[in-house]
């Protein structure tokens, strides 16, 4: 069965339905469709916490976003990228604005801003701390005012159908029936967010994997710097739940085992604090976590049956400013971990958060493949290079799912018309290949999907966590080789057609097993230390061979992956030494 739209956005998170509005508002005649394994509303954007950077006050400039987010970036975002997104995110939180999200205000009426992690200025904006969740409102209520945009809420895709390098559609399963069938369009716009769940602690959801990448790489687009990946410093322990960086900004302390201010004793690049970064927590993300696994060897972390923490001291701010500022940070730290943050201390500690890689896109979200564009954590525009500065990516998610959404409405618009039958086998083929999985059925002695999810796990966060060396790196690409051997072998247990979540597990874990494996590929080939990618045997960041893009392709006729290198793109800002505070 073979249904068409206009445009198809896979995902209903924060890039999916700005994009989705994008694309009505550039051309209303065109038929806008958004698919998403979940209902809108639990994408993870709604988990967001701390806040949204744009420039707002007086005494910032635009300049300065961009400098702040090119030199946390170690210099590996492409300026021409950040200046447009400096430009247009303030308009994009505006827009929000106008749309009913309830930003927090000042006394005076205008719109708050708070201080965040690696910013020199206060220009986060901030929904207390359930940002995520009123954005999330905002573009679902707001998306609903347009009957042209349909949804196929609770579909899962697996395949995007590509034909002489160009897309034409997906091939989708309705998860609460079990029926497959090929959705095709004139352009697709890949909105699936990030692939945390590769890691084993993370405080991604649990759908947070990786489908988007995988599904792009598979069909022959790039992606680019798949190394980075972002470790936030303040997570629960055991279930990884995140403590947002808005805590440590309202004035939080990290404090080790014996109650002392670590980060003290490390670089953090902050030379003389500001009055905005006053404080060395507020040090970037990735030298955070790296100063923990330097405590951790000192003897100075405090164990736990949860892996080694530290503590996150908030006693200090008082109930009301916890209560008007972090309310969410109590409920969590109260119903996630038994303590009161008002009266005890948090045990925190670094955890998988955020992809800086992604489909390899231009600054218009659009993809090598023709009529494919990608935005949001799925895509590598990119503006965080090597290390995202907090409250960087919802704003991306306004601003390049805005212009993916228009680039991808003149392509419709344009090009659209006749789908080839090609296209239409390869649907055919898909549908038949989910019917052979979903029948396929477990013998004994066959692999388990939950054991080889696992040791993928254990394997990427031994091979590729916040320090990795060479040998790390190829014992994690021996060991995902051979899982890769032991997945084929893989079947599941149910067979029934309603919301089977184990079929779902199935091929989500195949994703991963290519994601997982474009990042060691490419952390491998990278030998320097540079933002989240710290290579002990390469520990200096070298300019003169890394100062560039990875792009990992796909080589199918091998089974094998291809690196190469794509020059950054700097405007304005030669390459210099990372440093906040000055
Ligand atoms: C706990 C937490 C707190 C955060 N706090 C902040 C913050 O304060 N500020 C900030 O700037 N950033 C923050 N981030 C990062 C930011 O929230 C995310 O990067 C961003 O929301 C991603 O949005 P997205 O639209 O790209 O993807 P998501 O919101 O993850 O949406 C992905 C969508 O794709 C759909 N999908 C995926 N695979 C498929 C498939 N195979 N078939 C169909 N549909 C599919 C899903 O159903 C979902 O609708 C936080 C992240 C986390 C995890």
């Amino acid at each position: 069965m073979s249904a068409f739209h206009d445009v198809l956005v896979i995902g209903g998170g924060g890039a999916g339905l700005r994009a989705a509005i994008a694309v009505a508002e550039t051309n209303p005649r065109l038929r806008v469709a958004i698919v998403s394994k979940v209902y809108p509303m639990r994408s993870h954007t709604v988990s967001a916490e701390g806040g949204a950077a744009g420039v707002a006050a007086a005494d910032d400039s635009l300049d300065e976003h961009a400098y702040d987010t090119v030199s946390g970036s170690d210099w590996l975002c492409d300026q021409d990228a950040v200046e447009a997104f400096v430009a247009e995110a303030p308009r994009e939180l505006l827009r929000l604005e106008h749309w009913g999200c309830p930003w927090s205000r000042q006394p005076d009426g205008h719109t708050a801003v708070r201080a965040f992690g690696g910013m020199k200025k206060k220009r986060t904006w901030f929904a207390a701390d359930r940002t995520g969740f009123h954005m999330l409102h905002t573009l679902f209520q707001t998306v609903l005012s347009f009957p042209e945009v349909v949804r196929y809420d609770e579909w899962y895709v697996t395949k995007l159908l590509v034909d002489n390098g160009r897309t034409y559609g997906v091939v989708a399963i309705e998860l609460a029936t079990g029926r497959t069938e090929t959705i095709t369009a004139s352009a697709v716009i890949v909105c699936t967010g990030g692939c945390g769940r590769v890691y084993p602690f993370t405080t991604n959801a649990n759908i947070k994997t990786g489908d988007g990448m995988a599904l792009a790489y598979r069909a022959g687009a790039p992606l680019k710097d798949m190394e980075f990946v972002q470790y936030h410093p303040t997570g629960l322990p055991f279930t990884g739940i995140l403590i947002t960086e808005a805590a440590r900004a309202e004035g939080g302390w990290l404090l080790n085992k014996d109650g002392y201010r670590y980060l003290q004793d490390y670089d953090l690049g902050i030379p003389e604090p500001t009055p905005v970064m006053r404080s060395m927590e507020l040090g970037p993300r990735d030298r955070l976590s790296q100063a923990f696994v330097h405590e951790f060897d000192k003897g100075r972390t405090i164990d736990t049956p949860y892996g080694p923490i530290v503590h996150l001291d908030l006693r200090h701010l008082g109930a009301e400013l916890i209560d008007a500022k972090l309310p969410f940070v109590r409920e969590l730290c109260s119903q996630y971990q038994n303590i009161d943050p008002v009266t005890e201390l948090v045990p925190v500690r670094p955890v998988v958060h955020y992809m800086m890689g992604g489909i390899h896109t231009d600054i218009h979200g659009a993809t090598p493949i023709q009529g494919l564009y990608a935005a949001g954590e799925v895509a590598c525009v990119s503006i965080n290079g090597a290390n995202r500065l907090g409250s960087n990516s919802l704003p991306e998610c306004l601003v390049f799912g805005t212009r993916a959404g228009r680039a991808a409405a003149v392509f419709a618009g344009q090009y659209g018309g006749a789908i080839p039958p090609a296209i239409l086998a390869q649907g055919r083929d898909e549908e038949d290949r989910l019917e052979r999985e979903l029948t396929r059925h477990a013998e004994e002695g066959r692999e388990r999907i939950a054991d080889i999810r696992t040791e993928m796990q254990t394997a990427m966060e031994n091979g590729a966590g916040i320090y990795r060396d060479g040998d790390s790196l190829a014992k994690a690409a021996d060991e995902l080789q051979e899982l890769r051997l032991r997945f084929a072998d893989a079947a599941i247990d149910d067979h029934s057609r309603t919301f089977n979540t184990e079929l779902v597990a199935l091929l989500e874990l195949s994703f991963m097993l290519d994601v997982a494996e474009s990042i060691i590929t490419c952390a491998l080939q990278r030998e320097e230390s540079r933002g989240a990618h710290q290579r002990t045997d390469f520990p200096a960041r070298d300019d003169e061979r890394y100062l560039a893009h990875s792009l990992v392709h796909r080589e199918p006729d091998r089974h094998g992956r291809r690196v190469q290198y794509l020059p950054v793109t700097i405007t304005r800002w030669p390459p210099g030494e990372r440093v906040y505070g000055r």
